[in-house]
């Protein structure tokens, strides 16, 4: 009698219902979160794809890469091992790295454009690349596209926010003419590294024209090659990238230029220190993953771009 009482004296204390299975909760709030997730997931693929999709199959490969550096508090940068690494892994994965003149070639529709081919870009022409890439590159015959800011040849980088920690210095002018014989080719990322699409014509034509001539002269070859800072840019800047005698205008997300390849709008991905091995390799087979790497990109790519806003705010704090 008294081992039939005590079971319902214990379910009346614990105020826990007769049907409960411990644990219950649990299980219920990890598939709500579960769904949730799911969802998230499915609407962020949906607005991808509507608004900007897999690239046509026709737009070559490009890696942008900035700094290649211990560590700073910006994004943008990739530790040496790292990034040697990453090539020595793209690599055995059969990929082959291509030279300015092979991609143009490509653009210009002389060459047919392979899945596996790859240009090599650094942004911004970092003095940190003299001794963290360029020495591996030249010992594998790697060749790559450097993008200078004509008017911080040889000075720190103060266009950019300033993390506490240190500045970067650019290459100067005899660095990049050595580097010439090296599979380095130099293209232009304007005098200033302003946002041209806040600028007027006179201003976009400056910056594009003005560090083409200023490169051309230093350097004694011509310049083919654009890098939009920020990778900004609308028609007109277009128009402009055209009229100074470019032959090729990189951005890095382009919203148009997604579904055909165009010249003057071309795609690259960005490589940060977020990425590892199977990120790299989703951004260039465009695999299941890709649209992962192109969103996180594009989000990153946005940051980036309120790099004045930021500057501007912070003169006044
Ligand atoms: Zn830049």
């Amino acid at each position: 009698m008294l081992s039939s009482i005590v079971p319902i004296v214990d379910r009346v204390d614990s105020g826990i219902p007769d049907n409960h299975i411990p644990g219950e909760e649990i299980v219920d709030a990890l598939g709500v979160t579960a769904i949730a997730v799911v969802a998230a997931v499915a609407a962020a693929y949906l607005v991808w794809r509507v608004r900007w999709g897999y690239p046509h199959q026709s737009i070559p490969r490009v890696l942008a890469y900035h700094k290649v550096t211990g560590f700073e508090l910006g994004g943008t940068w990739v530790p040496p091992g790292r990034f040697i690494s990453q090539i020595e892994m793209l690599l055995e994965n059969g990929y082959r790295f291509i030279d300015e003149e092979t991609f143009l070639e490509v653009i210009d529709g002389r060459r047919r454009q392979s899945s596996r081919e790859v240009l090599l870009t650094f942004d911004d022409g970092y003095r940190i690349l003299l001794s963290n890439a360029f020495p591996y590159l030249a010992s594998r015959g790697i060749p790559s596209l450097v993008f200078l800011v004509s008017s911080y040849i040889g000075k720190e980088n103060t266009w950019e926010l300033y993390w506490p920690g240190r500045r970067f210095r650019h290459l100067d002018w005899f660095e990049a003419r050595d580097l010439l014989q090296g599979g380095v080719s130099f293209g232009s990322h304007t005098r200033t590294h302003r946002n041209l699409t806040n600028l007027q014509r006179e201003g976009v034509r400056e910056e594009l024209a003005g560090s083409k001539k200023e490169i051309e002269d230093r350097l004694g070859r011509p310049v083919y090659s654009l890098s939009y800072p920020f990778g900004r840019f609308d028609a007109g800047i277009i128009d402009e990238t055209e009229r100074a005698g470019y032959r090729a205008a990189f951005s890095l997300y382009p919203g148009r230029g997604c579904g055909r390849l165009d010249r003057y709008a071309l795609r690259r991905d960005g490589v940060y220190i977020i990425d590892t091995h199977r990120s790299l390799r989703a951004k260039l087979g465009r695999d299941g993953l890709f649209w992962i790497e192109d969103l996180k990109g594009r989000v990153i790519n946005g940051v980036a771009a309120l790099t004045p806003f930021l500057k501007g705010m912070a003169k006044h704090i």
